[in-house]
């Protein structure tokens, strides 16, 4: 008879889980697949939900370790809006990615996070950003008539919306932030920039780490405090 050597299986990963996350019903998998045939992340660097789930299940914790697919995962979740059994992958592979060692992280998106807690992922400085904004403005205006009286916006305290915006396009594609304003101007939208803390992605909840994220969150949701607006706008 064949024996089996069953030591690399450590399931140390089965353990935690269960007792960090009791709810999340990691052990009712029926391995139908569901989760994995609407995966946008499904197959990209060897991995799909309902492979991880198994994984997990049973206790292959050095490949789940290993797998840079946790990168490709966004947790959009959908795979837990298709899992007739409710099964959290998003929370699983959230708690693998805050595992992982710093210096072992995709060192792009570590340094995106980095610079958004300073004060936005691109790293151009504030004064850039309303800069671009009033040249963009300024270009519209004197090239598009019909567009005479379009605004942007910046620290318009009360303002009805606040708007942030992804930071690559002042950063790389400014012409890109102008249809959202034409936008909000058509349909007569009261809204405003913030000169600091404007950047509207957390690269922070990508790279897994809990205080990184909510500190980014917090700056973000006290700016929109501080101008008084009702409403917030997250165009990520
Ligand atoms: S949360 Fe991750 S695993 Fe689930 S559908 Fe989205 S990308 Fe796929
Ligand atoms: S959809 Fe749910 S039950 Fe089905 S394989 Fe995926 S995690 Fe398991």
């Amino acid at each position: 008879m064949t024996e089996i050597d069953l030591s690399p299986l450590r399931a140390e990963l089965k353990k935690q889980f269960r007792q960090s996350m009791p709810d999340a019903k990691l052990d009712y998998c029926l391995t139908c697949g569901l989760c994995a045939s609407g995966c946008p992340a499904s197959d990209i660097e060897g991995m799909d939900p309902r492979k991880f789930i198994r994984y997990l299940i049973l206790g292959q914790d050095d490949v789940l370790k290993k797998t840079n697919w946790l990168y490709t995962c966004s947790i959009c979740q959908r795979c837990e809006y298709a899992c007739p059994m409710g099964i959290h992958v998003g929370r699983f592979v959230y708690a693998l990615k805050g595992m992982r060692p710093i210096e072992e992280r995709p060192k792009n998106l570590q340094k995106s996070c980095d610079l958004q807690k300073q004060s936005n992922s691109t790293g151009i400085p504030n004064a850039d950003f309303v800069w671009v904004v009033g040249d963009m403005l300024e270009e519209v205006h004197a090239t598009e008539p019909e567009w005479a009286d379009l605004q942007a916006p910046m620290d318009k305290v009360g303002a009805r919306f606040y708007l942030n915006q992804n930071a690559k396009e002042p950063t790389v594609e400014p012409e890109e932030m102008v249809f959202l304003w034409k936008i909000l101007h058509a349909v007569g939208i009261d809204w405003t920039y913030s000169s600091e803390w404007w950047d509207g992605a957390n690269y922070c909840l990508f790279s897994g780490d809990p205080k990184d994220w909510e500190f980014v969150t917090r700056k973000q949701a006290e700016t929109v405090d501080a101008l008084g607006c009702p409403t917030y706008i997250n165009t990520e």
